[in-house]
């Protein structure tokens, strides 16, 4: 419905006065947390914005200083912030729309409001540019959490109140904000223990992105409540029967499902609606005699409904003893309902009801107060860690946050007791890294529960995991394969990169030593000389390769007196035969051939070229194909159809011929292979090639797309044996599906 703008003086006026209404609304449902003096201060914020942005209309038409109100009231009546709260985000768009600078706002509001809305107007005009971009900004969103927590959750606020009135926006707009609710908002809202706005952000983001499915899971929920009501109420009865009995004040009833969490189940799991929606939930919130006994009555709860239903066994979980990284408590257990189905039960208290609902953040004790070293600070901690770090890509960065988001939470105590928090699927490494990075980087091996296990021990929640560490533990790239979390990550590849750091320059180091005894100036020449001798591509892999004891400087002296040549030395060297000459095969003689014996050698005038379609090497079967000039000979596999082509048709062409001492020659060959992308396959790979003897790389080529590589290899071989072994050797390594030669190399 969009809104009549004002025309007369009286329409002004009625204007003037609903707005005013809207604010005394908000005034009256502000937090208990708004002191009765600090009424005042509100009242200037308000006045304040309503001056500033005074004729600007939202897109719908309607008064701009209604979405601070509205946002006002979300912050104070939904989260639950005190007076700051409210007046920051009474101003959040009063800097970055009007005329008013932060240092305005710092005279007439101070410090903490300016700070805020500070970083409130940086933050704004985010998502704006391109991904990297949005990352970037994303980052620097998360970094104000170390300032204060409210400028994230006003910027949530904010955020829910656009979300709600999206109907104003062109629909290209709507999907933009909406696919930015999705991606970033409700992970953050869900992160920070929001669950009521979390859950309004998913379907509303849900409702514009996919408007037919939207409705229709809507529809349906209507169709089906009365028969879920009847439903609840079957089950619900008894047990309403025993906790009056047991004096015990509570509400209960079916908690409802959104619609984006049915129909995300629909999807993961792939079931229909009516599947997804059969799963009854019930939640039992219960007023507490005091803070102390909330955990007995949860457990007495417990007892009462199983002493009605069959509870499932393991499917106990406890959120009170310890509660989840956002402040989540409850006690949940599934029982068998009456007509033999499972039925979840959510047992709360009310104040653990209103953290579940309106989130541990409205308990955040703020900056400058007594710190509570509550599970909140604890993450907003790490994700300062993680923040603070200026190597961590943006976009990396974001992935590994969405990750922590999502992945399910293992817990892990210390030897000591202390509860340690790590996404599920974590390894005692991870488990390492997160205590100290110089624990990980010494670590060899773990205890859990008492039980020696390796580094790549996946934990499970309530394991009990001492580290064992040696000094003389040396850090590998494997161990990258074996961690989960970005802290153990970036522990592991920080310290790669400081050992190889020293490596290469104790290398340096050894090698200017000995150039120097022998009186050599280390110059490039000597460097072009050196390099292709040790088979390595670069100085720092040279030092590297002499700083870690693998290359021996013995033989420098007589390298550096050495000739060079060129590494691969090629030449042909094929023999044409007479036939029945060969002594191994009594091969039957090609009805054409020709009887003279001819050796061809790199001297004799004849030449002959290595055939494109086919490129044979040594070992392949080979024929020639004389060309009627007689000037050169032209060499196909036998199988080739070219070559089968040609004999058919010019047969009197047809050379036979064969390789001759294979070992001193050396020919081009393609491979190309594919298969799972993981980190160090690269490695894998050039380590398996450069193991084999007879193999030289000319080239290596791999691309990696969505967890998968496609890689292509030149190599210069000796042989179809070293060739068939390389291959065998290769498909061995893990991660590779299928390693296969290419037959035309011509591109
Ligand atoms: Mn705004």
């Amino acid at each position: 419905m969009k809104p009549i703008i004002p025309q007369t003086e009286l329409e002004l006026k009625k204007e003037e006065e609903f707005i005013f209404s809207l604010f005394e609304d908000l005034m009256a449902n502000t937090s208990k947390h708004v002191k009765p003096g600090d009424e005042v201060l509100i009242r200037k914020a308000f006045n304040l914005a309503h001056e500033s942005h005074r004729g600007t209309r939202r897109k719908s038409g309607e008064p701009y200083i209604l979405h601070p109100i509205a946002v006002a009231k979300i912050v104070t009546a939904e989260i639950g912030l005190g007076t700051i709260g409210i007046v920051c985000a009474l101003l959040h768009d009063v800097v970055e729309d009007t005329d008013y600078t932060l240092e305005d706002i710092r005279h007439m509001f101070g410090d903490k409001v300016a700070s805020i809305i500070d970083g409130l107007t940086k933050i704004s005009g985010m998502f704006d540019q391109q991904s990297s971009l949005q990352a970037e900004n994303f980052r620097k969103m998360l970094m104000t959490l170390s300032d204060d927590v409210r400028v994230i959750l006003i910027k949530l606020a904010d955020r829910l109140h656009n979300m709600r009135t999206l109907d104003a926006m062109p629909p290209n707009k709507q999907m933009k904000i909406a696919g930015e609710t999705i991606y970033l908002y409700a992970p953050l809202a869900h992160r920070l223990g929001l669950y009521a706005i979390k859950t309004e952000l998913e379907d509303l983001s849900l409702k514009y992105r996919h408007p037919k499915i939207f409705q229709e899971i809507a529809n349906k929920i209507k169709d089906n409540e009365k028969k879920r009501q009847q439903e609840i109420n079957r089950f619900s009865l008894p047990i309403i029967e025993k906790l009056e009995k047991n004096n015990i004040n509570f509400d209960i009833n079916g908690r409802p499902k959104s619609i984006f969490s049915i129909w995300t189940k629909m999807q993961t799991k792939n079931i229909p609606f009516e599947e997804v929606y059969d799963l009854m939930a019930i939640r039992i919130v219960f007023d507490s005699l005091n803070r102390e006994m909330e955990k007995t009555q949860c457990w007495q709860i417990y007892s009462l409904i199983t002493d009605i239903y069959t509870p499932k066994p393991d499917r106990i979980r406890d959120w009170i003893s310890s509660p989840k990284a956002n402040g989540y408590e409850a006690l949940h257990t599934t029982v068998m309902g009456p007509n033999g189905k499972w039925v979840e039960v959510q047992i709360r208290s009310r104040r653990m009801d209103e953290i579940a609902e309106r989130g541990y953040a409205a308990h955040w004790k703020y900056k400058g107060e007594k710190n509570s070293e509550g599970e909140l600070d604890k993450w907003i901690k790490k994700i300062r860690e993680m923040l603070e770090n200026p190597n961590s890509n943006a976009l990396e960065f974001l992935d590994e946050f969405k990750m922590n988001l999502f992945a399910s939470e293992i817990m892990i105590f210390t030897p000591k007791g202390d509860l340690i928090t790590l996404p599920k699927n974590s390894t005692t490494l991870d488990f390492a890294y997160e205590i100290h990075s110089e624990i990980g980087n010494k670590a060899i091996g773990a205890k859990v529960n008492h039980k020696l296990v390796p580094l790549n021990h996946i934990l499970l929640s309530g394991d009990q995991v001492e580290i064992i560490t040696s000094s003389k533990q040396r850090i590998q790239k494997e161990w990258l394969e074996n961690v989960k979390t970005a802290k153990a990550k970036l522990g592991i590849t920080n310290a790669i990169k400081a050992e190889t750091k020293n490596r290469i320059e104790k290398g340096k180091e050894i090698l200017e030593t000995k150039l120097k005894e022998l009186n050599i100036q280390p110059s490039s020449r000597v460097f072009r000389k050196i390099l292709p001798e040790y088979d390595v591509l670069s100085k720092d892999e040279l030092y590297s390769k002499i700083g870690s004891g693998i290359i021996q400087l013995d033989d420098l002296v007589k390298i550096l007196k050495k000739n060079t040549k060129s590494k691969f030395v090629r030449y042909w060297g094929l023999q044409i035969l007479k036939s029945g000459s060969s002594k191994e095969k009594k091969a039957p003689a090609p009805k054409e051939t020709t009887t003279d014996t001819l050796v061809i050698r790199d001297d004799m005038n004849i030449s002959y070229k290595i055939a494109k379609c086919c490129n044979p090497i040594p070992g392949d079967d080979v024929l020639g194909y004389k060309n009627p000039n007689n000037d050169f000979i032209v060499i196909h596999k036998s199988k080739c159809p070219n070559a089968i082509k040609i004999m058919s048709s010019e047969g009197n062409c047809i050379v036979p011929v064969k390789w001759t001492s294979q070992k001193m020659l050396s020919f081009l060959a393609k491979l190309s292979l594919n298969g799972i992308d993981r980190v160090g396959i690269a490695a894998d790979i050039t380590a398996v090639i450069s193991d084999e003897l007879n193999v030289n790389i000319r080239k290596i080529y791999i691309e990696t797309h969505d967890g998968i590589f496609e890689g292509s290899l030149d190599l210069y071989v000796y042989s179809v044996a070293d060739l068939n072994n390389l291959i065998l050797n290769m498909s061995k390594i893990k991660g590779v599906e299928s390693v296969k030669r290419v037959e035309d190399i011509t591109n």
